[in-house]
């Protein structure tokens, strides 16, 4: 169970060190010696240890101290530190304890109790592991959709709030495209929701499909309407991009249930002016435009893109510069 677990030994006495090397070894570990702390922490800016057995008495950086500098560090994982000392008073074992140290073992050791306490170390290191992976899943799940598998929402004001605050600061623009399926309700009142989930999951992954992967990034904004990032993108880019999917969308058979649909989409898409005041940047006043021009394509008789025509980095918007292509 221990196979080849890294492990620290802070020794001064060469002969304690040698014997506990080869204990540890013959035990499995993957073992590292340090002769004091202050080497231990050297060791510690290259390479991380899960288990640290450390002497107290040494010179330079003892082991307390040691326990106390760890304690301060932040590092990705816990440190499990079990001070194996000489120093055997009730008083030192508190000591020991508040210093850090997870565990406290007294010279002469006994091997077989080492070990032992080693393999408890393993187990509460194991589960901080499948505390960390949970909590990760938790985190992820937290922020996607579970149907279409896009990100959510929630995540997706995050996402804006920081590509506006970034594009303010570097006077970088990006645009975001608004999209919706049409008649989207028929195909629920035709089929049924359960296709209307596959077609719905189907759209998610055709516009997956053809954005930039890991630069573009796709919402699920609610219901049948989806919302893509596209940092660093004019309003020509974006709308070619639009029309791209839309002619795509067009184009595509999606089958659900052994059915084919057909459908077709609409799209707003909008730029985000770095000289924005303020009270315009805000997540919800770019959405807001971005649907404002939505409405528009869907008014146009849909399965089109609208969008605004900026000046470079203009200030006012032009309603007259609509534009809306088939
Ligand atoms: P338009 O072209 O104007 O967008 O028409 P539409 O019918 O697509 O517009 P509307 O917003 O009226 O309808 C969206 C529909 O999407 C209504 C709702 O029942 C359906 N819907 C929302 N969420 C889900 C979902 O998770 N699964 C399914 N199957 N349907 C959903
Ligand atoms: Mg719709």
């Amino acid at each position: 169970m221990n196979h080849k677990f890294p492990i620290l030994i802070v020794e001064d006495n060469p002969v304690s060190r040698r014997l506990l090397e080869r204990i540890l070894c013959k035990a499995g570990y993957r073992v590292t010696s340090a002769e004091n702390g202050q080497e231990a922490l050297d060791l510690f800016e290259k390479k991380f240890f899960p288990i640290v057995l450390t002497d107290w008495m040494m010179p330079e950086v003892d082991g307390l101290e040691l326990c106390r500098i760890l304690r301060k560090r932040a590092f990705e994982s816990y440190v499990y530190i079990i001070l194996l000392t000489a120093k055997d008073s009730r008083r030192d074992i508190i000591m020991g304890l508040e210093a850090g140290a997870d565990d406290y073992l007294t010279k002469p050791f006994d091997r077989a109790e080492l070990i032992a306490r080693l393999r408890t170390s393993i187990r509460i290191l194991k589960l901080e592991e499948s505390l960390k992976k949970a909590n990760e899943k938790i985190r992820i799940m937290s922020v996607i959709d579970p149907l279409t598998g896009c990100y959510n929402r929630v995540f997706m004001t995050k996402c804006l709030s920081q590509e506006i605050q970034k594009a303010k600061r570097y006077r970088r623009t990006f645009s975001i495209i608004f999209c919706d399926i049409d008649r989207f309700k028929a195909i629920n009142d035709i089929y049924g929701h359960q296709i209307g989930d596959s077609i719905l999951k189907e759209f998610a992954q055709c516009i997956m499909a053809h954005i930039r992967k890991d630069v573009d990034i796709l919402f699920r904004y609610g219901g049948d309407e989806f919302l893509i990032i596209l940092p660093e993108t004019d309003i020509k880019g974006a709308y070619s991009l639009a029309e791209r999917l839309r002619k795509t969308v067009h184009q595509e058979t999606f089958m659900a249930n052994g059915k084919q649909i057909h459908i077709t989409s609409s799209f707003g898409v909008t730029e985000f002016d770095p000289a924005r005041s303020d009270e315009e940047s805000s997540p919800e006043a770019l959405i807001s435009q971005a649907d404002k021009y939505l409405y528009k394509a869907k008014e146009e008789g849909r399965d089109s893109v609208a969008f605004l025509t900026p000046g470079p980095y203009c200030t006012t918007s032009r309603p007259e510069a609509v534009g809306s292509l088939r």
